[in-house]
């Protein structure tokens, strides 16, 4: 399984920003992402095409967008469609991260259809699923993981399989400092991978990434874990130095 390192740069960096910290980053790992990695770099739309330019001194990187609507083109006013980021040089793009579906309230349905569009557009697509602390406490973990993904997932195709991966994020571990440990991580990650199993009716093909604070102190532990194909990193991905630790962990 290829593995993926990701970075969610959330609403931070101008474009002179993302291109210096890629050049940076490509810098400190000497040109290229460590063999049998792909490193990819959610950036703000403002500096898709900055960050585009950057990667070409990063062998094995790539640059995805943080969100996108699911029209071709149309009255939509702020929202910004598949080939507009193609156009801007990325090649993924983030669906359902838990800060649009908790924060700007995208549920299951909406996020089902930008997956479809976007796949059937030509990106790669990183779908993010993961439960509230209050789900957790309820002892609704793997409910919510069903429902997500199989909303997600419905009508998705296995010609899909090589441009999808999961990112499996707790929203209680996101930004707070608070990475969910090993046991639950795992057990997250068996249910997610059996479910990507019986959708697709195969051995599992699609990476699955964990995402919830990770930083360069735990990410060699969380990526040594079953069934953790890469991990998606918000705050620790910021700087080129922190990331690099954590690409080479
Ligand atoms: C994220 O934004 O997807 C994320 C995991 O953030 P952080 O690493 O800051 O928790």
């Amino acid at each position: 399984m290829r593995r993926l390192m990701a970075a969610n740069w959330k609403m931070y960096k101008t474009s002179e920003e993302a291109a210096a910290t890629i050049e940076h980053l490509s810098k400190l790992l000497g040109g290229s992402a460590p063999a049998g990695s792909e490193i990819l770099v959610f950036a703000p739309f403002t500096a898709l095409e900055a960050a585009a330019a950057a990667m070409r001194s990063l062998q094995g990187g790539y640059i995805g967008a943080q969100n996108m609507y699911p029209a071709e083109n149309g009255a939509f006013t702020g929202e910004i469609s598949p080939d507009m980021i193609r156009a801007a040089g990325a090649s993924w793009v983030l669906v359902g991260h838990s800060e649009r579906r908790h924060l700007l309230g995208e549920n299951d349905e909406f996020i089902g259809n930008k997956l479809r569009f976007a796949l059937e557009k030509g990106l790669d697509v990183m779908l993010c699923v993961g439960e509230t602390l209050q789900e957790r406490e309820n002892g609704e973990v793997s409910a919510v993981l069903e429902r997500q993904l199989s909303r997600a997932l419905t009508e998705v195709p296995e010609t899909a399989i090589a441009h999808l991966a999961v990112a499996y994020e707790p929203v209680w571990a996101i930004g707070t400092g608070r990475s969910a440990g090993p046991e639950d991580i795992m057990k997250a990650h068996t249910l997610a991978a059996n479910l990507l199993e019986k959708h697709f009716g195969r051995v599992r093909e699609v990476p699955l990434l964990y995402g919830g604070s990770v930083k360069p102190e735990n990410a060699a532990t969380i990526l040594a874990l079953d069934n953790v194909d890469g991990v998606l990193v918000g705050g620790a991905s910021l700087q080129a130095e922190s990331f690099t630790k954590i690409v080479t962990a």
